[in-house]
């Protein structure tokens, strides 16, 4: 224990023993003053004490309230009151016209609140005649809110303060002097950075009380200015290691502002493994995480929505991914493998109603029978009950139909999971309550309100009392520590900027002193955090990092009129935080061994070896372990459907006469209606394709007018490729869509080349059609990009007879169709006019080109078949923004943070075709 909380407990302990009680700000600071009291007991010897009277601020009050509530009214709870201010808004005058009451709610519900505590006087009708603007609607709800309270014998929890002061005022008037000493206990309050007007009105008609006024004992205090982020991470980091190595006792506290956005990274830092004989950090944030965010909470909500509405297709993936509806690991693998079938088929679609996943038309995919049958009676349960019924009705269903479902599945609830399954059940109680005054509701209507509910309901497990409790500033007032080190403090950050209430006048809110009501009200209560931040440690350190989003950043002038200017994190920080980090998160060791590719033939064609080349990792991933990326479900066709859609139409349209195309150039010079042609076979091949009693078709879930559109689309596009080609010299189709098997490094794997045309002179070029961006840049450098055509002329040419002329790309897009590639002399094969600055002539294909990629394919093939399968992306994050593999070779976690950064999005392809 530091010595700020030693001294701390030591007047806590005396105030409790003078019969005085203790009001904490928050439950978490309530719960260190209880430990240190108790912690204190145990070291003088005892083994029993009385309970101390220690107390959450809210608590205290609705206690006090309750034993005086004598005419019994009912205490609202925060879903009634919502419910209560939902109902008045879209009974109104002008809440008829308006749209999202439940926000609406919540923010008068807010509103109504800041009220009560700020300004009780405004609460009267004749002290709101002169809003104006948004704050008249509220001014009008605030009303009917009151009358319909009134009349129903009901009150807020905002209320509840005020009228608690009134009848202890009332009280104060009627008991003798010495039963009042005996009844209102001598009240000690900790942790309030500020007290409001109506919580001093109860303090003062209660009686006697006193806010904990931290001595000033002297505390060592710095100040550092880190390059940007990651140093002042990494040298947080390395003084809490410190610290901890000191004194393995010690109580230590992070502080940060936006710590929810800044989570993630915080805990990848402090979770960086130690070095040898250190301890791993104990860490606990003191903000919880969203009720809906939580699995077992999650999985019951989607549960719940899906047996009367559809889920979106990554909702259902999570579900049943997730053990929370299945009953035994066997029928979790069998529920996920019929989503992956689902996906291979081409099945897939944004939205899944039960139904559609339960009974398929075709029974492509088929869920365990017991999953099934469970999901089935959970959804019949539901269809045999009335339409309308009282919460508390849907609620007592609602368990049941989890418990039919098989929620929460097979798996035992872990510590946190079971704490977190009663906080859901006490969230659904909740919902029950809202019959309070006798109103009934549809079924979505309850699931949307239970799902409303649990967003927001913010769950934090109970506390472990970690050693590093990581915290934001306000959150921490009252809490104590031997360290503390407050991160960001910069003049962006601190002070931060609100947002004044919409529903309320500035001019009230800033005289009231509300939250945000002012950038002065704001700097004034972090002027009183920063202070009391800076008394909370024995040691306190601010930092802030000079480096911010691109943009340099000042010191935040609060921090700077306490602490002086900043100066540079000290080099023993630096050098153990930079050292510590250089650790990964995987514990490195050296692998020698290699499992060599046991089979004979490659899957994926030479797309593993493309893999191979971008990233080892990412082939041993793709073609080893299976680890299968899936496209996301859209409305319409996906960029992939659309490249099968224009492959399937060039097929035909070259596939010779007996399917209806052509087979030459002078084929395609003989059609008249070039146009009328294009849509012929553009009909035929959207048939197909949508044909639902055909095996491999594609969904048949899309509108007849996107079809129709589609196929305009390809007509159009297809008719400007021809166009295209009746420029060429003369060649003749050898063959579509042409399967070839190569054998490279001992290894077997099979191409599909889109087309293969013979030229006049007998020699062969190779096509490869694209509708996306690519050029034969992606054929270059010792890690090529594409390595398809490369494999194939290099290497499969090898055992042909005639002659390799060239490869080239078909950019197939609307104004832009062209050739590119590498043809050894396009002018007297491809274009007879192409000019002396095309790449086409410039960069001709030769003897040493296909030399060199035979080298650099036999290369990957080698490593691939020896197991080599570093995590080695060819371009950084450029390379990674483009692979689905994040999680699996956590490449993300063990860089620096400037390589995360340097993300850069880019386009799909878009190119459906490729190897088989
Ligand atoms: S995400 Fe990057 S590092 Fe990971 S497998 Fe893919 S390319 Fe390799």
């Amino acid at each position: 224990m530091g010595e700020q909380e030693r001294v701390r407990a030591k007047r806590v302990d005396e105030w409790l023993a003078a019969s005085g009680a203790v009001l904490a700000a928050t439950e978490r600071v309530a719960r260190s003053v209880a430990a240190a009291f108790h912690g204190a007991r145990r070291a003088e010897g005892h083994a029993a004490w009385a309970t101390p009277a220690i107390f959450t601020w809210e608590s205290w009050v609705r206690e006090r309230w309750l034993e005086r509530n004598h005419s019994g009214m009912m205490l609202l709870n925060p879903l009634q009151e919502q419910a209560l201010w939902s109902r008045v808004i879209r009974n109104s005058r002008i809440g008829r016209d308006l749209h999202h009451y439940d926000k609406l709610a919540a923010a008068a519900q807010q509103a109504y609140r800041l009220l009560c505590s700020h300004s009780p006087n405004a609460l009267t009708q004749a002290a709101r005649l002169g809003w104006t603007g948004d704050s008249v609607a509220f001014s009008e709800w605030l009303a009917e809110f009151e009358a319909r309270c009134g009349h129903e014998g009901l009150k807020s929890a905002g209320r509840v303060g005020l009228q608690l002061a009134d009848w202890l005022r009332a009280e104060t008037g009627q008991l003798q002097s010495n039963d009042l000493k005996a009844d209102r206990t001598p009240l000690l309050l900790i942790g309030f950075d500020r007290i409001t007007e109506t919580q001093e009105k109860i303090l003062h008609a209660w009686g006697p009380w006193k806010q904990d006024d931290a001595e000033m004992i002297p505390n060592a205090r710095q100040f550092f200015a880190a390059r940007d982020a990651a140093e002042e991470l990494k040298a947080c980091v390395a003084w809490l290691r410190g610290k901890i190595a000191v004194n393995p006792e010690a109580r230590l506290m992070v502080v940060t502002t936006e710590l929810q956005k800044r989570r993630g990274e915080l805990e990848r830092a402090l979770m960086v493994a130690p070095a040898a004989g250190e301890p791993a950090l104990d860490f606990e944030f003191s903000l919880g995480v969203r009720l809906d965010q939580v699995g077992v909470a999650r999985g019951a909500i989607l549960i719940l929505r899906w047996l009367s509405e559809r889920l979106a297709e990554p909702e259902v993936d999570w579900l049943l991914s997730s053990g929370f509806c299945s009953n035994s690991p066997e029928e979790e693998l069998e529920v996920a493998e019929a989503m992956r079938t689902v996906r291979r088929r081409g099945q897939e679609r944004p939205e899944w109603a039960l139904e559609d996943f339960v009974s398929p038309v075709r029974r492509e995919f088929a869920p365990p029978a017991g999953w099934v049958a469970r999901m089935t009676a959970a959804r019949d349960a539901l269809e045999r009950e009335p339409k309308r019924q009282s919460p508390l009705d849907w609620v007592l269903l609602a368990a049941n139909l989890l418990e039919i479902a098989g929620w929460p599945g097979f798996r035992p609830l872990g510590s946190v999971a079971f704490q977190a399954r009663q906080r859901w059940e006490s969230v659904l109680e909740n919902c029950g309550s809202l019959g309070f005054d006798g109103s009934q509701m549809e079924w979505g209507e309850f699931v949307s309100t239970v799902s409303t509910a649990a967003s927001g309901t913010i769950f934090a497990a109970e506390s472990r009392d970690a050693a590093i409790q990581i915290t934001e500033p306000l959150e921490s007032a009252g809490q104590l520590a031997d360290g503390l080190w407050f991160l960001g403090v910069d003049e962006e950050n601190w002070p931060g900027r609100g947002q004044p209430h919409p529903l309320l006048p500035i001019g009230l809110q800033r005289d009231a002193g509300m939250p945000h009501s002012s950038p002065l009200a704001d700097w004034k209560l972090m002027q009183e955090a920063t202070i009391r931040l800076l008394a909370s440690a024995d040691e306190v350190v601010f930092s802030y990092a000079l480096q911010s989003d691109e943009a340099e950043a000042r010191p935040s002038r609060l921090a700077a009129q306490y602490l002086g200017a900043a100066t540079d994190v000290p080099a023993e920080l630096m050098a153990t935080g930079a050292a510590a980090l250089k650790i990964p998160l995987t514990e490195v060791f050296e692998d020698a061994s290699r499992i060599r590719f046991p089979h004979q033939v490659i899957g994926g064609g030479s797309g593993t070896l493309t893999s191979q080349s971008l990233c080892p990792f990412q082939a041993f991933a793709t073609a080893r372990l299976g680890a299968e990326d899936w496209q996301a479900a859209e409305a319409g066709l996906n960029a992939k459907q659309r490249g099968q859609l224009l492959h399937s139409v060039l097929h035909r349209v070259w596939g010779g006469q007996q399917v209806g195309g052509l087979s030459s150039f002078n084929d395609l010079n003989g059609v008249a209606d070039l146009k009328e042609f294009v849509r012929r076979i553009v009909h035929v091949v959207m048939a197909e394709s949508f044909d639902s009693s055909r095996r491999g078709s594609l969904p048949d879930r899309f509108p007849a007018r996107l079809l129709e559109l589609e196929a305009q689309r390809l007509t159009e596009l297809v008719s400007e490729w021809l166009e295209y080609e009746r420029t060429r010299l003369p060649f003749r189709v050898a063959g579509t869509e042409v399967r070839s098997n190569v054998r490279i490094a001992g290894l077997e794997l099979t191409l599909r080349l889109d087309r293969i045309d013979t030229l006049e002179d007998g020699s062969l070029l190779v096509i490869d059609y694209k509708s996306g961006n690519v050029g034969p840049g992606a054929w270059a450098g010792d890690r090529p990009e594409d390595v398809q055509l490369p494999l194939y002329a290099s290497i499969a040419m090898d055992a042909k007879d005639e002659p390799l002329e060239g490869l080239v790309f078909a950019s197939v897009r609307p104004g832009e169709m062209a050739f590119s590639g590498r043809v050894r002399n396009a002018t007297t094969s491809l274009h007879a006019g192409l000019s002396g600055q095309s790449s086409l002539v410039k960069k001709p294909l030769t003897e040493q080109q296909l030399e060199e990629w035979r080298t650099i394919i036999e290369r990957l093939g080698n490593a691939f078949f020896s197991g080599k399968a570093e995590v080695d992306p060819k371009d950084g994050a450029r390379t990674c923004d483009k692979c689905h593999l994040h999680a699996v070779c956590r490449v993300y976690e063990n860089q620096p943070l400037d390589f995360v950064a340097a993300k850069v999005g880019n386009e799909a392809d878009g190119d459906g075709g490729g190897d088989a």
